[in-house]
């Protein structure tokens, strides 16, 4: 890389230096000892984050105009923005006619004049006296009078850096009370000043592998670009660093873990051959490489901390319950947990199917499950007999415990994060654990959210399966719905209509209630129309889908509660009114409710084109056009940010401040392999690591375990 590096070039940083301003101030001089910074402004510049010279140097500018040319006065054309350079040849006041003071000049070059007003700062006409050089940056009027008004404006004096033209000129966010003038002078003269004095935590073999600039460089850069690869350069090396302690952290945690003894399973054992055998369909090939992961991670004697991610519908569920049979197999308990107790009911349903024949017992601890039969299976919990328990995430947090417990199935709802899993460790002394993300999440995302898990992706759907035909439905085309329902289900066929509503339970459970009215009085009424939402027990919604599954409800209403995962083989078609409503996440996981048994399946989304927002008819758009549940989680996390995406505030995801999630996957994979190369090298970060490690624990040890106590 090829940036002026300043610790070797001290004339010119002399040259550029803004002398007593700053006197030799150092990376941790406090902002408010700066020349030029009072209180007020000290008070502006921490809500920015910034309180010494170093937490200066490292504010991200928004972006950068290139300010390099200087446009001929005479050739502007209206509307046109251009930095000009010329000497004043005449300066005045004056008031408009509504009495607003402004300063007014006459600037001119070797090709013309051009008249300049600054309204509201009249005082501004001792700031350029005649002759003076200056340099403006702004907009020519777009129409008559010829002139510029309000331009940024800089004094031509060649003692002095060019900080607001003649250059790429950073743009800075701005707070209240702090002007772009003020910021970036202060920074093009920090930068000039001090940057050189910041300490580069990083090793310089590390650095030069990577070919990242070095601190004080990059910084210099940052604030002050000789050209635009030095923008370039400078903000990677600025997100790798935030990237790389991320991952240190992360990492450590796992070989943290990793560290306490496990057990070690003897795999894959007889009991899973058999379920496999028994299975009607073969395994997928991502599928039996997955497994086989997990029975190898299962072998050793360490903790297992595995990520099991897939489309939906890839088969992730059957995958973590023949690793769970290879558990109890060995004699241990597994657990699988599911994010609602309509899916807990689900597993313990999908469970008994494999375990009965093979005489292993499941224990569904439902949330109704009361009196004599939950004392019970809790007596049973807490003996050794191996078993598969199966329930909500209530089941580790509450007063449950295990006799033998050595693994574990945690089925997110993807907004479970890094810091909850911890409690598991409190329950058993290090069993294993598969995690399964009930959605797609982009891989950006996953290095972040489970960051301290292995992770493993089943990148292939069973043999067979058709692609759902997705159609968008004006309101006015709804015949075509009725007569795809009423063919289907005449077949015997299942079928869903979904209604989100935004506004609150109450009233999204009134327009459910009021769409299975509807059904059931028309000529779909035959069939069994039911009806689920949020208001109802868990024991009313699991007889509603029971009836559905067994077939004497062949339509299903429901409000969103059709929850992820839901897996009724016989559903055909999938109706989903007021798309416009959900996020491409949440409808990529209704359409994956169809089809699921390789026949040719249907999903409707209902949705007026003129009466929603150019953003949802994008997000439709996307969702017709897209099938791939990876493709349409990037789209949503570049359409929605991180924070949206997960609907939920987690430590580490809006803890970055310049790496982004959408742009920056490269810088972040390059990360994580160093960040695993040197904690290979130096478990304890020390030698050569240690200030990497005090850059880590400043960073990121707080406010991860501000996450955990939150
Ligand atoms: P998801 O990954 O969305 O959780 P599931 O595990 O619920 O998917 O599986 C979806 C459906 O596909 C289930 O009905 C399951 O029985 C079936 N299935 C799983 N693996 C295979 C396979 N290899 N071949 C055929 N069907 C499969
Ligand atoms: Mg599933």
């Amino acid at each position: 890389m090829t940036a002026p590096d300043y610790t070797e070039s001290p004339p010119q940083r002399q040259a550029f230096s803004p002398a007593p301003a700053f006197a030799e101030p150092t990376p941790q001089t406090a902002v408010r000892f700066l020349k030029g910074i009072g209180p007020a402004r000290a008070t502006s510049l921490e809500r920015l984050g910034i309180r010494n010279v170093a937490d200066a140097l490292l504010l991200m500018p928004r972006r950068y105009e290139d300010r390099r040319g200087f446009a001929l006065l005479g050739r502007l054309r209206p509307g046109q923005s251009a930095s000009v350079l010329g000497r004043v040849r005449s300066v005045g006041t004056g008031r408009t006619r509504r009495g607003i003071p402004y300063c007014e000049i006459l600037l001119e070059d070797a090709s013309g004049t051009l008249p300049v007003r600054w309204y509201r700062q009249p005082y501004l006409a001792r700031t350029f006296p005649r002759g003076t050089r200056v340099i403006l940056t702004g907009r020519l009027s777009p129409c008559p009078p010829r002139q510029m008004v309000n331009p940024e404006y800089e004094i031509d004096d060649s003692d002095e850096g060019r900080c607001h033209s003649g250059r790429i000129v950073p743009v800075y966010p701005l707070t209240a009370g702090l002007g772009q003038r003020f910021l970036r002078r202060l920074l093009f003269d920090l930068a000039h000043a001090v940057a050189h004095h910041l300490a580069d935590p990083l090793p310089a073999p590390l650095r030069e592998a990577l070919g990242l600039l070095p601190l004080g460089a990059a910084v210099r850069a940052l604030h002050a670009p000789a050209d635009e690869g030095e923008t370039v350069s400078a903000r990677r090396r600025l997100v790798f660093d935030e990237f790389f302690l991320f991952n240190l952290v992360m990492l450590r945690q796992r070989a943290i873990r990793s560290a306490h003894p496990g057990i070690a399973f003897a795999t894959p054992g007889g009991l899973a051959d058999r379920a496999c055998a028994a299975l009607p369909f073969a395994l997928t090939g991502a599928q039996r490489r997955v497994l086989e992961a997990v029975w190898n991670d299962m072998a050793v004697a360490r903790p297992m901390h595995r990520m099991l991610q897939g489309d939906v519908g890839s088969g992730k569920t059957i995958v973590a319950f023949l690793a769970a049979l290879t558990a109890v197999d060995n004699g241990y308990q597994a657990v699988v947990m599911a994010p609602t107790e309509i899916l807990a009911a689900q597993h313990a349903e999908r469970l008994r199917a494999l375990a009965d024949p093979l005489g292993v017992p499941v224990v569904h601890l439902g949330g109704g499950t009361g009196g004599a039969a939950r004392r019970q299976a809790l007596a049973r919990l807490q003996g050794d007999e191996p078993c598969v328990a199966v329930g909500t995430h209530a089941l580790i947090e509450s007063d449950v415990s295990f006799g033998r417990l050595g693994f574990v199935v945690v089925d997110e709802q993807h907004r479970f994060g890094v810091l909850q899993r911890s409690v598991l460790q409190a329950k058993a002394a290090h069993p294993d654990v598969l995690v399964m993300s009930a959605t797609p999440i982009p891989r950006s995302l996953a290095l972040v959210l489970y960051g301290d898990l292995d992770l493993s992706v089943i990148d292939e759907l069973p043999p067979g399966r058709r692609p759902v035909a997705t159609i968008w439905i004006q309101s006015g085309e709804r015949q075509r719905i009725a007569a795809e329902l009423l063919a289907r289900l005449s077949r015997g066929e299942r079928g869903y209509v979904v209604c989100p509503v935004v506004e609150g339970a109450a009233a999204e459970m009134r327009a459910a209630v009021q769409t299975a009215d509807t059904y059931r009085r028309g000529p779909l009424g035959r069939f069994g129309v039911g009806l689920v939402h949020g208001r109802l027990s868990s024991a009313e919604k699991l007889e509603t889908l029971t009836a559905f599954r067994d077939g004497r409800v062949r339509l299903l209403v429901a409000t969103t509660v059709v929850e992820v995962g839901l897996d009724v083989p016989e559903a055909g078609v999938m109706v989903i009114e007021h798309a416009d409503r959900l996020g491409l996440a949440q409808l990529h996981q209704l359409r994956g409710r169809v089809g699921r048994a390789g026949q040719a399946a249907h999903c409707f989304v209902v949705a007026d084109r003129e009466e929603i927002g150019p953003e949802a008819q994008a997000r439709l758009e996307a969702f017709v056009r897209e099938r791939d549940g990876f493709a349409l989680a990037e789209a949503d996390l570049r359409q929605r940010g991180p924070g949206e995406f997960f609907g939920t505030r987690q430590a580490g995801l809006d803890g970055f401040q310049v790496g982004s999630l959408t742009g920056d996957l490269r810088v972040l994979e390059e990360a994580r392999a160093a960040a695993a190369a040197a904690l290979r090298d130096h478990p304890d970060l020390d030698g050569p690591w240690a200030a990497v490690r005090a850059a880590m624990e400043a960073r990121w040890t707080a406010r991860l375990e501000l996450g955990r106590i939150g």
